[in-house]
Order: structure tokens, then sequence, then C-alpha cells
């Protein structure tokens, strides 16, 4: 197994952040840091100090949703702390600002990279951080569960009955570990699916089940202009995600 992150206390940098929200699927594709994106800007459209906090060192997708003016994270040589970049208020870290190609790395290295990258960021005073987590349910993943203290999860699926295993397997990983499960975000739904995410929602007692349908008007923002897209779906989701008041 790989080795835990962080002995001991909590690090400096995570110890002014008031909620942790992991943002979590069983497979990759499934809209995870869509949701992840949107949950943060919604929640810093309601006035809110957010962070995002991209774990996924594989295939860091944050950089190609957002459009931050310095593509690059900067250190404090001095305090050798890395400074997150900024996109519209919200602070941002990915290995994707990194300025590094994707990583071929075997697991304990890619747990030192998200390590350094969480606990040398210099958040400040944040009443959330969302973290995308790595798409399944490895070493990698739990680990990041043990030693950060997750506020809540929200876990995204697709409603192919097929997905139920998985996003079953996530459920249960967090709460072996304590963490509530606050929703699940049915994604790319079409019509009244009756899919995986209600199956789960019914079978462990989550409280909220959010539909998020596939939209084609959506993906053709996303490649033409990315602030609109970030604008129309501030819009949008509010309504889906009032119920993360409960995570306060
Ligand atoms: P993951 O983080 O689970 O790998 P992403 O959030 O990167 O998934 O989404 C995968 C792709 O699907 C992206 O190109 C994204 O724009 C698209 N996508 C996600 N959700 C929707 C949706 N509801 N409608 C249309 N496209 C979507």
């Amino acid at each position: 197994p790989a080795k835990p992150l962080f002995a001991g206390e909590l690090p400096a940098g995570l110890q002014r952040i008031s909620n942790i929200v992991a943002v979590s699927s069983c497979k990759g594709g499934v809209g995870k840091s869509t949701v992840a994106v949107n949950l943060a800007y919604t929640l810093a459209g309601m006035g809110a100090r957010v962070g995002v906090f991209d774990a996924d060192v594989y295939g860091p997708s944050l950089p190609t949703m957002v459009s931050p003016e310095n593509r690059l994270l900067e250190m404090n040589p001095e305090k050798r702390t890395i400074i997150p970049t900024d996109y519209l208020g919200v602070k941002l870290v990915s290995f994707g600002f990194a300025g590094q190609g994707r990583a071929i790395m075997r697991g304990p290295m890619v747990s030192g990279v998200i390590d350094q990258l969480l606990t040398t960021s210099e958040w400040g005073e944040l009443d959330y951080l969302v973290i995308d987590m790595p798409p399944g349910t490895g070493d990698i993943q739990l680990t990041l569960c043990q030693v950060v203290p997750l506020t809540a999860a929200v876990i995204v699926t697709t409603p192919q009955k097929l997905a139920f295993i998985d996003v079953a397997k996530g459920v249960r990983m967090f709460s072996k570990l304590k963490v509530p499960c606050v929703a699940v975000v049915e994604n790319m739904c079409h019509f009244d699916a009756d899919g995986s995410g209600s199956q789960v929602v019914q079978q462990f007692g989550i409280p909220h089940l959010f539909d998020l349908p596939l939209d084609q008007l959506f993906l053709l923002l996303v490649t033409v202009e990315r602030l609109k897209w970030w604008l129309i779906l501030k819009a949008k989701l509010p309504r889906r995600f009032k119920t993360l008041e409960y995570v306060s």
C-alpha cells in the first residue's frame, strides 16, 4: 500500500480550510471534473472563498476547463510554498499547472506529488476546498481520504445499470472512512433515467440525487467559449447544488 501522505497533524496549509469536499467517481470520463469545477464556481458565486485541488495527476483536467492568466504555479522560494493560480476568484492547484507533461509514475510517486501540491500550497483561509479526486477506489484515493479531513463526498456517476457496482464501491469506501456521502450526481442522463444513481441512493440512504442531463449546447459552449460556459452553468447549477448548504 502507498505510504501515508502525511503522518501526524494536519499540515499548516490546510488548517484554515473550513470544509473539504471530495468529488469522486469510480470511472474516468463520467463528468467528475465538470461537476467539481462547477460546484466550486457555484459556491464562489454564492460568496464563499473557494479553492479547487485537482488530485488527478495522471489526467489533470482542470487546465482544460479554466483559463487562468497564469497557467503555471509559482513558488514562494523563501517559504518553499506553492502559490495557487487564480481564475475568477477561485484558487486552483493542479499537476497540469506544474509545467510538466502527462505523468508516468508509480503509485508512491503519485502520492508524493499529491502530498506536495496539496499541503505546500498557500490556500489561505477558505470556506471550501473542492478536491477533484482521481477516478477509482485504489490506494491513492484511500490514502488521500484517510489523511485529509473530508467534510463530505459527492459521487458522480452515469445512469448505466452497470455503474452501480462501481458506485457502491465508492460509497463503501467513504462510509468506511466515516466521510458522509451527501450526494450522488447522475451525469449525462437521458430522459427520466432510473439508473445506478437512484439505486445507490435508495440502498445507502444518501440524502440527495441530482440529474445532470447530457447537453449538446453545453458541449458546444465548452469548446467555443469557456467563460460563457461557466456563466451559463453558474446560472443553471445553484438549484441543483443548493443542498450543499448541508455541508457547512
Ligand atoms: P471525468 O472527470 O469524470 O473524467 P470530465 O468532467 O472530464 O470527466 O468529463 C468528460 C467529458 O464529458 C468532458 O469533455 C466534458 O466536457 C463532458 N461532459 C461532462 N458532463 C457533461 C454533460 N452533462 N453534458 C455534456 N458533456 C458533458
